[in-house]
């Protein structure tokens, strides 16, 4: 048994920026399935938004601005106490970045350069080059290990131990050994980031298993607006590598066959820089309408920005464009088309990041708090996680801290102990014949089919009694590999497991949203219903799946109107 004050799940900019600040007041932990340095922030390409009005250009920018544009974007989903809250700190939140040793990119006068993004009034998105995730990264984790929190690298959470309605630690097993043990901690929390493996295009990576919430769903938590899902406008084809928004951002245009700046039919003021849902949608229907080149993709054309301006502040997607498409930017279109980015819904929790469950708490892309409600704007999900990670780990430690040290529950955790032993063990010994690899590419490919950007009744229920099916044959898997150290057959063995459970939740969600919002497209439904909408979606686990009940959105000064761009 491993005990500490606060315990992390998830190393990347949320756990780190929480770890910062816990162990100010208490003795913290983190721990990672990855090493945090390899956390998918580090792929987070064009930037991290806030009013800074510290340029010609945005100088009357503040705050309120970003906030509206921030509810605007969510499609009025968004709880706006909260969207307060982030857009409030996030001046503050950079500047403690750069004073960290940020390399933020400049402008002329040394000022931190920000360029637009999609849905902005003004251009707020500070930036590193194309690379502000790794940047980012790096600062926080050096402010991490500065403030001596302890690291579990390559360990995976695996449950949540919980008394009489409080946290009382996790389950965890070291992947390098294999061996499963009980970490107690007075308060946890969850930063696992995103769920975006289970769509089969995605521009997130295959450690994006939504463990964290499947994690908070099992042990009682609701999981809130997850039938929200981002589906980036510009993945590079066929790879579904991300092309940052950033490169909209310096001027970049989407192209269609017949050589038109087709955003102008959708979008005509924003154009290229309306919300990702807007840009998306009209992307796919460019190509469904037989515009689409080879009837495939459509192109961002960036030629015309100059070489120049493209290695200094593109860098990274020339190099993915050439290293992946074989196509250099500087001289041809990039090959672009819809896929998966980021996970709105997550696990429910308040403005402070406080779950149901006592001593819980949760930050970054796992949680749902909910800022981005129907539909995130870039640059504000790194922006989430500074901002969320820093309150989740303030409460955490002065939880921690006031919080008396109780004597340990040996029954509680050797019982815990013990569930996930024996779930091992029937992996280890199997029920059938059913692959993990298999049953996993077909989910992905069933949610790319049935609940992908353009969704209906019918392919939902279909998505549904397949993913039921998936579940039967769940419990009939071939025995996993019984090696100890790096069993990644284990690995992905629990994983389908969560994201079968969340998948189940996504559709179920999706079904009862009989509304277009933001992503989340109705054919059967296309207007947004604020009558009997308005209101965001809390999924609880029950033994016969998700059950769905409604919580309200918490509406402030901004009330819901027709969004135009
Ligand atoms: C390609 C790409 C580009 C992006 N660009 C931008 C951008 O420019 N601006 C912007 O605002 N947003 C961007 N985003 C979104 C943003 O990067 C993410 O939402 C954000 O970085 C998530 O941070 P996080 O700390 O919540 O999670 P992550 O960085 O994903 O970290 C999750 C952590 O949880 C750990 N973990 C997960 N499960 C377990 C488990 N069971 N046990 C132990 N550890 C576990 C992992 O090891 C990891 O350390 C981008 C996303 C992608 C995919």
């Amino acid at each position: 048994m491993i005990s500490h004050e606060v315990l992390i799940v998830g190393g990347g900019l949320a756990g780190l920026r929480a770890a910062i600040e816990s162990s100010k007041y208490a003795d913290s932990a983190v721990l990672s399935r990855v090493h945090p340095l390899r956390s998918h922030t580090g792929a987070a390409q064009g930037g991290i938004n806030a009013s800074l009005a510290n340029i010609e250009a945005n100088r009357d920018d503040n705050w309120e601005k970003h906030a509206y544009d921030t509810v605007k974007g969510s499609d009025f989903l968004a709880d706006q106490d909260a969207v307060e809250v982030m857009t409030r700190e996030a001046p503050e939140r950079i500047i403690e970045m750069e004073h960290w040793g940020c390399p933020f990119s400049r402008t002329q006068d040394g000022k931190i350069a920000q360029r637009p993004f999609g849905g902005a009034g003004y251009p707020r998105t500070c930036y590193a080059a194309d690379k502000t995730g790794h940047y980012l990264l790096v600062t926080a984790y050096e402010q991490a290990l500065k403030q001596k929190v302890k690291f579990y690298n390559e360990w995976f959470a695996t449950s949540a131990i919980v008394d009489n309605g409080a946290i009382k630690g996790i389950t965890a097993f070291d992947i390098l050994t294999g061996d499963l043990e009980v970490f107690t901690a007075k308060a946890v929390v969850l930063a696992t980031g995103g769920a975006g493996w289970l769509y089969g295009k995605s521009t997130n990576s295959m450690i994006n298993t939504g463990s964290g919430m499947a994690i908070a769903y099992r042990a009682g938590v609701a999981l809130k607006d997850m039938e929200f899902v981002q589906f980036h406008p510009t993945a590079l084809y066929p790879t579904c590598i991300l092309i940052t928004e950033g490169a909209r951002g310096e001027g970049g245009y989407l192209v269609n066959s017949k050589g038109e700046r087709f955003m102008q039919r959708y979008a005509a003021k924003a154009m290229e820089l309306a919300p990702r849902d807007i840009v998306s949608r009209s992307i796919q229907k460019e190509i469904d309408e037989g515009r689409g080149v080879k009837d495939l993709y459509v192109h961002l054309d960036v030629r015309h920005l100059g070489k120049n301006k493209i290695l200094s502040n593109l860098p990274g997607i020339r190099d993915i464009a050439m290293q992946f498409a074989d196509i250099d930017p500087v001289n041809e279109p990039i090959p672009v088309q819809p896929a998966q980015h980021y996970t709105m819904g997550g696990i429910d929790c308040n403005a402070k990041c406080e779950t149901t469950i006592k001593g819980l708490y949760a930050a970054g892309e796992c949680a749902c708090i909910s800022v981005h409600g129907a539909n995130r704007l870039g640059g504000n999900s790194l922006l989430d996680t500074v901002v969320f990670g820093k309150i989740a780990g303030e409460q955490a430690g002065n939880f921690a801290k006031n919080t008396p040290q109780e004597t340990k529950k040996e029954a509680l955790y050797g019982d815990a102990l013990k569930t996930e032993k024996d779930q091992i063990q029937r992996l280890f010994e199997g029920s059938g014949d059913a692959d993990t690899a298999l049953l996993r590419e077909e989910m992905r490919g069933l949610m790319v089919d049935k609940a992908f950007m353009f969704r209906n009744k019918d392919g939902l229920i279909e998505a549904k009694s397949k993913l039921d099916q998936l579940g039967s044959r769940l419990g009939k898997l071939r025995p996993i590999a019984r090696y100890k150290v790096f069993n990644l057959d284990l690995i992905r063995a629990i994983e389908l497991r969560e994201m079968l459970e969340l998948a189940e939740v996504i559709v179920a969600s999706a079904l009862s949203r009989e509304e277009s919002r933001g992503s989340h497209v109705r054919l059967d439904f296309p207007k947004r219903d604020d009558t009997r909408f308005l209101k965001h979606t809390l999924a609880y686990k029950t033994a016969d799946g998700p059950r769905i009940e409604f919580s309200p959105v918490k509406i402030a000064r901004w009330q819901p109107e027709e969004r135009k761009y």
